[in-house]
């Protein structure tokens, strides 16, 4: 079997929805499973909807029919797809039911997960009508009695045993009978239903967890760019595909903004050697980009960078600790507050008396300080960005360091860090400088063109 998942911009509209069928269709004898996103645009219309829930009086309404009608007026262009729009409201009626309470307080996280995931819900409801339709069996399924999570609400994590067992229950028999499994991604539950989501962008991982429970041969990633590339194609309009990469490069990569992958995604694949495929849904005759574990790297040309990330909206937490000089124990202490507040840490440098380090989620922040400062002298700068210079080259080509350094020009570096991992290094610059580093950048390891 192979999965095959379809991100928000290639389930967009009813072109794009039977773009899908075709490819479906044309891959029905290797048995896939569709793991979906909400269409595009919806999660971020879903949260819009809690806020005005949360303004109070009946204000969402309007905008959650027109949000319903969306998904309506595509199952009713796709040939027998129309018989989803039940589903769809009565979707739509437990939705209501759980936006109206939230007048005139803040959503939690908990029902935010339950408001968020509803997009998947939708698009997986019409795709699976629109695929039976046009003659491919299919079958929805939900997804959440399979992904059984912890209750970490905003950022669950699968219990992959119990995942694993379920999947093969709920899925192996529809696979085995040529019918389609059309589920979600994004969403679970926790083992007593509530509903949870594993994080924006999560639909990749759960994409990735179900092909390692069911052993698939390959996961493919349906999205509206080439595969993996040198850079984002939005900031480096002549960016380039990578033919392969190794899973290693993917998560970097990934783990440092290139948006087109969940830094997840590779993990649940390790272990049984199953390939990605990145594909473009919009030209599926291309090959897209296979990362594997024995990808050849060596077939990738001269440059000895890959790709270049970059991720805005950072912090930087630094702390001078004078005591820290000879001492031992100080980075144990400092780490401890971070765990403590459940807050993740992206990039670190250190020197003799001071350590900064990078944050993304900046929610916990004022915690964090009030303890730093029992530990020394704490700044903070915000509206920074992290630059990711990927590639196998990076520790055994000689002068790579004065190039990149030289590519970045007037721009001020600040957090440099390089040496953990072998094939990657970030720094950190003003957010507004980002774009136009990563563009040097870019043309120095791959031309202009
Ligand atoms: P989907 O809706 O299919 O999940 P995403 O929007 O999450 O798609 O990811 C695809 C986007 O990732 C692309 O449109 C592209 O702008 C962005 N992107 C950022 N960095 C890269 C990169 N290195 N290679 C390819 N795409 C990238
Ligand atoms: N729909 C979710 C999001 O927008 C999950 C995903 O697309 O992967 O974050
Ligand atoms: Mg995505």
């Amino acid at each position: 079997m192979i999965v095959c998942k379809f991100g928000g911009t290639s389930i967009q509209d009813t072109p794009a929805i039977r773009r899908l069928i075709g490819i479906i269709g044309d891959r029905a004898a290797e048995h896939p499973l569709v793991v979906v996103s909400a269409l595009a645009g919806v999660t971020d219309a879903l949260l819009g909807l809690a806020r005005l829930a949360e303004m109070g009086g009946s204000g969402f309404r309007d905008r959650l029919a027109e949000i319903v009608a969306r998904h309506e007026t595509i199952a009713r262009e796709l040939p027998g797809a129309a018989e989803a729009t039940d589903g769809l409201h009565t979707e739509a009626e437990t939705l209501t039911r759980e936006l109206e309470p939230l007048a005139g307080r803040r959503a939690t996280v908990r029902e935010l997960d339950a408001i968020v995931g509803r997009g998947e819900l939708w698009s997986s409801r019409v795709i699976a009508a629109a695929l039976g339709g046009a003659g491919v069996p299919a079958e929805w399924v939900d997804v959440r009695s399979i992904m059984v999570t912890d209750d970490r609400f905003g950022r669950a994590t699968p219990y992959s045993q119990v995942l694993n067992v379920r999947a093969r229950e709920r899925l192996g028999p529809l696979l085995e009978r040529s019918v389609v499994p059309v589920t979600q991604g994004f969403i679970g539950a926790t083992a007593t239903g509530v509903p949870t989501t594993l994080g924006r962008g999560g639909s990749d991982f759960s994409a990735s967890l179900l092909g390692a429970a069911l052993r698939a041969k390959r996961v493919e990633i349906w999205t509206d760019v080439d595969g993996l590339m040198t850079a984002d194609p939005r900031v480096v309009p002549f960016a380039r595909t990578l033919e392969v990469a190794s899973y290693e490069e993917a998560a970097e990569l990934a783990t440092f903004g290139a948006k087109v992958l969940h830094p997840a995604t590779a993990v649940p694949l390790v272990h049984e050697g199953i390939p990605i495929v990145v594909l473009n849904s919009r030209h599926p005759e291309r090959r897209g980009t296979v990362i594997e574990p024995s990808a050849d790297l060596t077939r990738l040309g001269d440059s000895p960078i890959r790709s270049i990330s970059w991720k805005k909206g950072i912090t930087v937490i630094n702390i001078r600790a004078p005591r820290m000089l000879g001492a031992y124990g100080f980075l144990r202490q400092l780490f401890e507050v971070f765990e403590r507040h459940e807050v993740v840490v992206d990039v670190l440098a250190s020197s003799e008396v001071s350590v900064s380090l990078t944050i993304e989620d900046p929610r916990h922040l004022e915690l964090v300080r009030r303890e730093l400062d029992d530990l020394g002298e704490v700044w903070v700068d915000h509206g920074r960005a992290i630059i990711a210079v990927v590639g196998i080259g990076l520790k055994t080509t000689p002068g790579l360091v004065a190039r990149v350094f030289g590519a970045v020009g007037e721009a001020c570096v600040e957090v440099i860090s390089q040496g953990a991992s072998a094939i990657n290094m970030t720094f950190t610059v003003k957010e507004e400088d980002g774009p136009v580093v990563v563009q040097r950048l870019h043309e120095e390891f791959f031309g202009t063109c």
